[in-house]
């Protein structure tokens, strides 16, 4: 009953007419429910009304004024409206820059609500940062908390707090609670139509706390269900692999220079465990560079690759593809397993060759990139697909793939760790795997911090080091010299250091504009020792591994995003010595620049580093999918409400657990009354 209440369009509303309601629409608002949710950007207290006298005193004051008259400042162009008001205790200027159309709205004569920052000027009392409108005595807004609304053009404050208004009074009585009633017995949580009220209208501050959270747990709680419901759902039943003896990892184990780490162990384990139960697996594995991924990742497939079944291994790049090739050709091929490459740049007879005998079953673990999953590659038995670097795909390239195989299973990796308010959302329906522990040894990277200018000094210590037999990185924001930009830049300055500061070592250079055979020529000399610097953009990001290489200078440092500096951060500290990072930021800094040096600097922690760029960026940014609507909740934030999504997730698990059946209903009403486009993409978690 209360559903259809919900879904009427807005236009039932009391005092919205058409032309109200395409303002409304303008802001996504269709129908009552809509308009319900469509909650208030802020709130002022209107219970005290502060007097113009004490504006200085206070800054921010809200008083109710007489507009007094009109005057101007400035001319031509620049000409700008300036509105003196008064109330009984002083009189002040409203100064109306870039609102010159006020002088329709503050007519001389009324009273006005004005809420704003003050400040003394030319012998007066000021404010260019305010917001006025009407005042009325009997207006139902004076003297209590206000809320204040995101508008839009032809919408004014007062008229959607009336509509709003309105609008809960139309539903009065006709709201059902929708959380389970033990949950609300739990939480103390006020009944929905209470909280709704109280979240537009509140009498206390306190009220607005409570309906948030009351709202934002709901909101998680219901998505929380359809994660698991999607959980469930996708488990799908299949005739397991019969238990194997391990011979190909036994072997592999003991050709092994170094035991595996025990996070590595128990990862391998919980993917083993995936492998022979009667579900496929979706799992993804965290774990911060050079903690040894594509080893665990070699040694799983093994076990696939002993039952008869092919493995495929995704990487975004080619010049990654060929660096696992060879890894994998030096570990894998003298214990039997057939290693193919499949990347873009092979065409010709050589690709028809690889796709028959992929189709033949003659190759066990196939390495490339997207290529791997294009339409005419099939393959024998596909069993199970690895995708490294998960967070370089797109969704829907990771679609494609699952398609090939008879429910293949699949392991996703990234070396760049999730927070976890993300992992439970984002990624809530998959299970996940984290290694911590890097492999002993290793030593934290030192990273310096030098204002540009000083780049000499860096380049000196770099010296140091190339003196030694060790190599360096040298990373430029952009690939060529831009007329926009006064940025250094890749070619330039590989010219620069080859000509006046490394002049006896070899330079290569690399950038995602040379052509890939070229690029992976100068990789493979970079890899070998036959290049002492690689100057570079952030393509060398990615995975690539160069024990050898001791320092990183990243300049510009200021023009990278948190995680592409970790990883960067990440290509040195890959062997026993020492290692170096060197970062050089140029005078103009912004804010987020200065907080994202500050984090690299203190930690080298992953995960800390991920927990602070989500602060930083939010949810949308850091997944790559800002603009599709990914992840946006009505009225929770992943970042501030992460305890009660910890909460909600825990309930929602227990319900699920102990009464599979309630998940049905649920999952309608969440879909009706928070219309929620599915947080994430569904066609990416139905896989194959
Ligand atoms: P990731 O993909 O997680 O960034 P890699 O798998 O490339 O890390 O491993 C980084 C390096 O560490 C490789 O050279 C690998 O051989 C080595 N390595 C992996 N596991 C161990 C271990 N348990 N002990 C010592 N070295 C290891
Ligand atoms: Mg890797």
């Amino acid at each position: 009953m209360f559903l259809q209440e919900y879904r009427k369009d807005v236009q039932y509303v009391k005092g919205v007419g058409p032309a109200v309601a395409g303002y409304l629409n303008k802001l996504g608002i269709k129908t009552v429910s809509d308009l319900l949710l469509h909650f208030p950007r802020d709130y002022q207290d209107r219970r005290k009304t502060d007097r113009l006298a004490d504006a200085l005193l206070k800054g921010q004051i809200n008083a109710v004024v007489r507009v007094i008259a009109h005057d101007s400042i400035g001319w031509g162009k620049r000409k700008t409206l300036k509105v003196y008001i008064e109330d009984s205790s002083a009189k002040a200027a409203l100064v109306c820059f870039g609102r010159n159309y006020l002088n329709k709205v503050l007519i001389p004569g009324r009273h006005f609500f004005v809420s704003g920052k003050f400040y003394y000027r030319y012998g007066e009392i000021q404010s260019a940062n305010f917001e006025a409108e009407p005042f009325d005595e009997k207006s139902a807004n004076s003297g209590k908390i206000t809320p204040v609304y995101p508008l839009t053009g032809g919408l004014t404050q007062n008229l959607i707090r009336k509509i709003v208004s309105n609008a809960l009074f139309s539903v009065k009585g006709m709201i059902d609670d929708e959380l389970p009633v033990e949950l609300m017995r739990k939480y103390g949580f006020p009944g929905k139509y209470e909280a709704l009220r109280k979240i537009h209208f509140p009498e206390e501050w306190q009220d607005i706390k409570t309906s948030h959270r009351a709202l934002a747990y709901e909101e998680l709680f219901y998505f929380q269900l359809t994660v698991f419901r999607k959980r469930i759902s996708r488990k799908i039943i299949r005739t397991g692999r019969n238990r194997i003896p391990f011979l190909l990892k036994r072997h592999l184990l003991k050709r092994l220079p170094f035991k595996l780490t025990e996070d590595q162990c128990k990862v391998l384990s919980e993917i083993e465990n995936d492998l022979f139960s009667r579900y496929e697996m979706m799992r993804m594995l965290q774990g911060d560079v050079g903690c040894g991924k594509t080893l665990v990742a070699f040694t799983a497939a093994l076990s696939v690759i002993e039952c008869g079944e092919q493995v495929a291994f995704m990487v975004p790049t080619e010049l990654l593809a060929r660096q696992h090739a060879d890894n994998a050709a030096k570990l894998l091929e003298p214990i039997g397993i057939r290693v193919a490459v499949l990347t873009g740049s092979i065409t010709g007879k050589k690709r028809n060759y690889l796709l028959s005998s992929l189709e033949k079953g003659e190759i066990d673990l196939v390495i490339g990139t997207h290529a791997l999953f294009s339409k005419d590659v099939h393959y024998r038995k596909l069993g199970f697909v690895i995708v490294d670097e998960q967070h370089r795909f797109g969704v829907l390239q990771r679609v494609a793939l699952t398609g090939k195989g008879l429910n293949p299973d699949l392991l996703l990796m990234t070396a760049t760790p999730i927070p976890r308010t993300l992992s439970l959302t984002a990624f809530g329906d998959l299970d996940i795997s984290v290694i911590r522990q890097l492999p002993p040894g290793r030593k934290r990277v030192i990273t310096h911090l030098t204002r540009e200018g000083n780049e000499h000094k860096v380049y000196e210590r770099v010296r140091q080091e190339l003196d030694k037999g060790h190599q360096a990185y040298f990373v430029y924001p952009l690939i060529e010299e831009s007329e926009a930009l006064s940025l250094k830049d890749a070619e330039s300055m590989h010219k620069y250091l080859k000509r006046n500061v490394f002049k006896n070592r070899r330079l290569a250079l690399i950038h995602s504009r040379i052509p890939e055979t070229e690029k992976s020529k100068v990789m493979e000399g970079f890899v070998s020792g036959n290049a002492d610097i690689l100057v570079s953009t952030s393509v060398v990001e990615v995975g690539v591994d160069v024990p050898n290489a001791t320092c990183i200078v990243i300049e510009h440092a200021e023009r990278f995003g948190l995680s592409a500096l970790h990883q960067l951060r990440g290509r040195v500290g890959r062997g026993e010595a020492r290692s170096y990072a060197f970062l050089i930021y140029s005078e103009k800094l912004t804010e987020d620049g200065i907080k994202r040096l500050k984090v690299i600097m203190e930690t080298t922690d992953g995960f800390k580093i991920a927990e602070e760029d989500l602060k930083i960026r939010g949810p949308g940014e850091i997944l790559g999918v800002k603009q599709s609507g990914f992840l946006r909740f009505r009225i929770a934030d992943i970042v501030n409400d992460s305890r009660i999504l910890c909460s909600a997730r825990a309930d929602a698990g227990y319900i699920v657990n102990s009464d599979p059946g309630f998940l049905k209903p649920a999952y309608r009403v969440i879909a009706d009354v928070f219309k929620a486009a599915p947080p994430f993409d569904d066609t990416f978690l139905q896989g194959g």
